[in-house]
């Protein structure tokens, strides 16, 4: 089984974007408890196969298998440094983000928070991805901020929301999906 509720987003998002294809490396941002590891590892094929997993969390998961966790907060000036690390030379594919701080309930610093968070894990897409990548971050409804919108057409072909159905019809989370990333900005 899964174990999070949460894996059946990234099922319904991958089933119709196909991201996590054999073989690909994928980054798996917000990891706790593991359910989208699990999603990534079994369709990239991790264990056994080619394709490879490397996830990170503020907080400790149980080991899943073909999935390269550590302790992480990728907010973290050095968190890049890291996960370049983990990766060994290799480049991505996908990043993910599922992240999310613990609501204050007050609606305006909730957005920014996690717009923060999506922020945080574009900053590491940007110096760890593949050209025509793919990054999937959690935003909350109204959308994923003027500013990350800009980044992300900037750097990917194409950008989109998407709102699975497993996402509860009450939450106000969506995600936004960048494909196609056009490659590294230049050093400098
Ligand atoms: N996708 C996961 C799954 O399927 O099991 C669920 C992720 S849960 C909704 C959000 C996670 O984001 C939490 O485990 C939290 O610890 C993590 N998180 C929040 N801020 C973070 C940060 N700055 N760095 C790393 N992880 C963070």
């Amino acid at each position: 089984g899964y174990r999070s509720r949460a894996a059946f987003k990234l099922i319904e998002i991958d089933d119709k974007y196909h991201l996590l294809k054999p073989g690909k490396t994928v980054i798996d941002l917000g990891a706790a408890p593991g359910g989208w590891s699990q999603v990534a590892a079994a369709r990239v094929k991790s264990e056994g196969g080619k394709g490879k997993v490397i996830a990170a969390d503020l907080n400790e998961i149980e080991p899943v298998p073909g999935v390269g966790f550590m302790v992480l907060d990728v907010t973290d000036p050095d968190a890049g440094e890291k996960i370049r690390t983990a990766l060994d030379g290799a480049r991505a594919d996908v990043v993910l983000s599922d992240m999310a701080a613990s609501a204050t309930g007050h609606r305006a610093t909730d957005h920014l928070r996690v717009i923060g968070l999506a922020e945080a894990a574009l900053d590491i897409a940007e110096n760890t991805l593949n050209p025509g990548g793919a990054y999937l971050a959690k935003v909350l409804q109204g959308g994923a901020g003027q500013e990350l919108v800009t980044r992300l057409r900037q750097g990917f072909t194409k950008v989109a929301h998407v709102k699975p159905k497993a996402s509860r019809a009450d939450s106000s989370e969506v995600y936004v999906l960048a494909t196609g990333f056009r490659g590294a900005p230049a050093d400098g």
